[in-house]
């Protein structure tokens, strides 16, 4: 493990399983992290910002060894709004559609949008890596191709000052081995939220909700 700034690691954070796990992951692997959360208009908005606090405080309990580590967090959370999508999905609110097919549930060019943003705060920090919870999926922004050129054109845009790679340790893996691999690195499963519907419990209807049946 370097150390320094350029072994911190950027790690987009949803508060959902997979990037929890990614989360974890990163937390494992760097001296420090830094969790990236965008508030879009999602209708899960409330549920998602509760699981996200929740859980890096989970998480920054586990590395707490002694009072001189009070003020050194492991992950350090950062929260933006990114109101740029509109309604053009039904899992954001004014969205048409039900919650049931991919179509529905894509938000056009939302990890296009997260990945550059991310980029660019790793440069501003001087951290190398950031990390995104990708796994197997029909979203078209989730394709390895597309996350592989993304990574390139991103890089080639920060040039030689500022090296970032794209870290993606859950890509190709299904829902099942995410969930195996989350409850090896002791995630706080039940925290997460992935639920599309911002109600007081997972709706059990969405597509997130059935994937996520599908496993636990
Ligand atoms: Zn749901």
């Amino acid at each position: 493990m370097a150390s320094g700034a350029a072994d911190d690691a950027v790690v987009l954070f949803s508060g959902g399983l997979d990037s929890a796990t990614c989360l974890w992951h990163a937390a494992q692997n760097h001296l420090h992290v830094y969790a990236l959360h965008f508030t879009y208009g999602q209708k899960n908005m409330n549920k998602e910002g509760m699981a996200v606090r929740l859980l890096q405080r989970d998480l920054n309990g586990r590395y707490l060894v002694g009072p001189d580590d009070r003020f050194q967090e492991k992950a350090s959370m950062h929260v933006y709004a990114m109101p740029i999508f509109g309604a053009t999905s039904a899992i954001l609110s004014g969205g048409k559609g039900k919650m049931d097919k991919v179509q529905d549930l894509i938000v056009p060019g939302r990890n296009a949008v997260f990945l550059s943003i991310a980029y660019a705060f790793a440069a501003q920090r001087g951290a190398r890596h950031v990390y995104l919870g990708a796994k197997r999926s029909q979203f078209p922004d989730c394709q390895p191709k597309f996350l592989a050129l993304m990574a390139e054109a991103l890089g080639l845009g920060l040039g030689a000052w500022s090296p970032v790679d794209l870290k993606l340790p859950l890509l190709g893996w299904s829902r099942q081995q995410t969930l195996d691999y989350a409850r090896t690195l002791g995630v706080p499963v039940a925290t997460t939220w992935s639920c599309y519907e911002g109600g007081t419990v997972p709706c059990g209807e969405c597509g997130a909700c059935l994937d996520r049946a599908s496993a636990i």
